[in-house]
């Protein structure tokens, strides 16, 4: 069976009754439907377990993270433990990109899944419509006088678009006569918009809207910074976003609450769902297991380093999910041989799946359990080398089935990770101090947890350093932008790549959000389409029925 026809062969229940498992209240609910609503509910102090589900550097079909989220939930919920999912929502980017949704496969889905993985609640567009109210402000702004002074050619805040859409890089705004002055912009893709990170870090709306105003959109002609809140901007910019604001609660195919709310990407952004539903969820249920995106390199080390130092979170448990197919390929081996048996592949591609373990041990000191995400062509032979040999470094490994079984195949998982948080988080720490300068934050990510060399900084990346530290900005996180598929910035340099270097390229300055971003090797914050997008495949009849989607 399909994902889509699975989850249309579970009934759903309302959605007021997985609130009340929550002990959420119906008049804290705003409903869009039978089974979907955003809570308006406070996080209160209380604070249950946090457990972050991260994985090895993926293939490009991913690794399973929130398949296995979704199941290990689950399998809380068997275990009658009080268990809410805090998960990212959605990017129409990558729905249309390469083929498939981001809610779940198989057994372990989170439902409706089709609403989901399109438009839902409305966030995303709320978020682009943000941003690009304020761009409509700037360039209006200059176009009424200019009273700010506004250095055309050094605006730092950018248009949005949640596709992947390779044109919109670069283009030129207010071309023709009366369109205000011409200048170079580029659009960005909501995910890894600056809007998306403040909504994903907002604690309230006093927040939100101190962060909007205090969005840098560039510089004047004498090179002072001018902020959002010159030009007004984030009174009606927190308007659009006041229901984006709350998280939004649906359930999984066993029934389990999730909380789905904002979705920056973690290759190009800082890849966690909002402290918001993250903090709720804590606070409503005894466990919160909770997806950062693609490798521990990219989402977890953002997750540690921005979101809980941020949001003062102290996580209990990390789960590393590896699966046998993305070993092989870290092992060299063809993606079109990866269902042929093959443990020397698994030998050489198990020192990524180590390093990852180093990392989470040593840089951040947390408490780790792996998990093979079982696909069906795995063999005995290859499932035992990979147990053997992290068993042999004392790290727990239990194999998983949630993508056949749902929870039923996660329940070992379940156990392990509930006597993991009992485990002592008093050492959780940081990959780098605040206090240190940008280099060498970016040089303590790059070395200590990609295991680089060191770090070369373009001519860009030394002149927006030097226009930080002489705005007094060097005080904040550095999120890193790169490839997923490599510890390195060159996807093609797999398992644990030694003696590389990584290049920065140039750094954002992002004052709302609260942090810089520093661009590895060539990735872009607008993505393009493969030679055969999902989209050209996909159709729907005279009765809804969409195919090709999911
Ligand atoms: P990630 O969160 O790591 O990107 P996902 O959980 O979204 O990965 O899974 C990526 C894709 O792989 C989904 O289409 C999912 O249905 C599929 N998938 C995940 N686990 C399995 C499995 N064990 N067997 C078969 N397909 C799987
Ligand atoms: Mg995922």
């Amino acid at each position: 069976m399909t994902d889509i026809e699975i989850a249309n062969s579970i009934k759903l229940q309302p959605i007021e009754n997985i609130a009340k498992k929550l002990n959420i209240l119906s008049q804290e609910l705003i409903k869009y439907g039978e089974y979907k609503a955003k809570v308006t509910a406070k996080p209160s102090t209380k604070a249950g377990k946090l457990i972050l589900v991260t994985a090895i550097n993926p293939t490009s079909a991913g690794i399973g993270k929130t398949t296995v989220s979704i199941g290990l939930a689950d399998a809380f919920t068997l275990l009658n433990k009080s268990v809410c999912l805090a998960l990212r929502e959605p990017s129409l980017g990558p729905v249309f990109g390469i083929k498939g949704g981001a809610t779940g496969g198989g057994y372990s889905q989170v439902v409706p899944m089709e609403d989901i993985n399109l438009h839902f609640t409305g966030d995303l567009h709320a978020i682009t419509s943000a941003n690009n109210l304020l761009c409509s402000l700037i360039d209006n702004h200059i176009f009424q006088g200019n009273q700010l002074n506004i250095d055309e050619n050094n605006i730092l805040f950018h248009r949005c678009v949640d596709l992947n859409d390779r044109a919109l890089r670069e283009v030129t705004v207010g071309q023709g006569n009366k369109n205000g002055i011409p200048r170079k912009d580029g659009f960005t893709i909501t995910a890894a918009c600056e809007v998306m990170a403040i909504l994903t870090l907002a604690i309230d709306l006093d927040d939100l809207k101190m962060r909007l105003g205090s969005i840098m959109i560039g510089l004047d002609k004498a090179g002072n910074p001018v902020y959002a809140n010159q030009l007004k901007a984030e009174n009606a910019m927190a308007i659009l976003l006041k229901d984006a604001l709350h998280p939004n609660l649906v359930q999984t195919l066993g029934g389990t609450p999730a909380l789905i709310h904002c979705g920056p990407f973690a290759n190009i952004a800082h890849g966690c769902n909002s402290i918001i539903a993250t903090r709720l969820s804590m606070s409503l249920a005894d466990y919160t297991i909770t997806e950062a995106g693609f490798g521990a390199d990219l989402g977890a080390e953002k997750f540690f380093d921005v979101k809980c130092r941020t949001a003062k979170l102290k996580p209990n448990a990390v789960v590393l999910v590896a699966t046998i197919k993305a070993l092989k390929l870290h092992g060299g081996v063809d993606k079109t041989k990866l269902d042929d048996e093959n443990t020397a592949a698994i030998s050489l591609g198990m020192p990524n799946l180590l390093k990852h373990i180093e990392n989470i041990t040593q840089i951040f000191k947390l408490p780790v359990v792996v998990t093979l995400n079982k696909y069906s062509s795995d063999t005995n032979n290859e499932i035992e080398l990979v147990r053997n040999t992290v068993s042999k470094i004392g790290v727990p490994f239990v194999i998983n089935d949630v993508w056949a079984l749902g929870g039923k195949g996660a329940l070992d998982l379940a156990n392990t990770i509930i006597k993991l948080c009992d485990k002592d988080n008093s050492s959780f720490s940081f990959a780098y101090e605040l206090n240190q300068t940008v280099e060498q934050k970016i040089k303590d990510i790059a070395l200590k947890v990609y295991g680089a060399k060191d770090v070369i900084f373009a001519e860009a990346a030394k002149n927006a350093i030097t226009n930080i530290n002489k705005l007094k900005l060097n005080s904040l996180p550095v999120v890193i932008a790169k490839t997923q598929y490599s510890l390195s910035d060159d996807q093609k340099l797999l398992s644990r790549p030694k003696d590389f270097n990584i290049t920065i390229r140039d750094i954002e300055i992002r004052t709302g959000s609260g942090f810089l971003v520093a661009l590895a090797g060539n990735m872009m914050l607008m993505p393009g389409l493969n030679s055969e997008p999902a989209a050209i495949n996909m159709t729907i009849d005279n009765n809804n029925i969409i195919k090709g989607l999911f």
